[in-house]
């Protein structure tokens, strides 16, 4: 058992980091990780909020899709990480955040373009999966073919949120941070450029 306590204090761990972040704020987004014994995962309760996490909400649910009898829910996005976990045997933890700055550019209809060394070499690019059908919130029917390539490692979804995903729960977690990063950085290059003009910045990085 001690295995799975282990696993529930890093995504009781996880999770407030990204409350602490502001990256997700309320009982929205959801963050799960795989057991060592590969055969089940733990993923946040629908309807708790990232900081009110618990050894005692965290659902375990097996990879086959049975949860174990508990008082709550497990998240409804349940369905997109367990289709990551069975087709990329290297991810072992998935972070979903609503990020204010990421969720912006999702909703403007924008890719957030991958400016900063980091970005692209963590990430690479970050592609933007669009609504279901209806304007319904996406699915593992949009989500996972997305992530079919295994370089793929994070993800924005429209209207929605951002997704990361990697070999540790510190790896997606860090993921979850550079992408919010990465939309303030490029929202602050595109208004710097729309107010000085691309002429004054070509001036100024020629003069360099
Ligand atoms: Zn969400």
């Amino acid at each position: 058992m001690s295995d799975i306590n282990d696993a529930k204090d890093a995504l009781i761990a996880a999770a407030k980091r990204c409350f602490d972040l502001r990256l997700q704020t309320n009982a929205g987004g959801n963050l799960s990780v795989r057991l060592e014994s590969r055969d089940a995962i733990l993923i946040k309760p629908s309807g708790i909020g990232f900081n009110e996490c618990n050894r005692d909400n965290l659902q375990l649910v097996r990879m086959d899709g049975r949860i174990e009898p508990n008082p709550h829910r497990p998240s409804k996005d349940l369905g997109f990480h367990l289709g990551l976990y069975r087709t990329r045997g290297d991810i072992n933890a998935i972070v979903h955040c609503h990020s204010p700055w990421a969720t912006g550019y999702a909703s403007a209809g924008l890719e957030i373009p991958c400016l900063t060394v980091q970005s692209i070499e963590k990430i690479g690019r970050l592609p933007l999966i669009p609504l279901a059908s209806g304007g319904r919130p996406q699915t593992e029917r949009e989500i996972n073919p997305v992530f079919s390539d295994p370089g793929t490692v994070a993800a924005v979804l429209a209207n929605h949120g951002t997704i990361g995903v990697g070999p540790s729960l510190m790896s997606a977690q860090y993921l979850a941070e550079i992408i919010e990063e990465t939309a303030q950085i490029a929202y602050l290059r595109d208004m710097l450029r729309a107010v000085h003009g691309q002429a004054a910045l070509a001036a100024v990085s020629a003069s360099h």
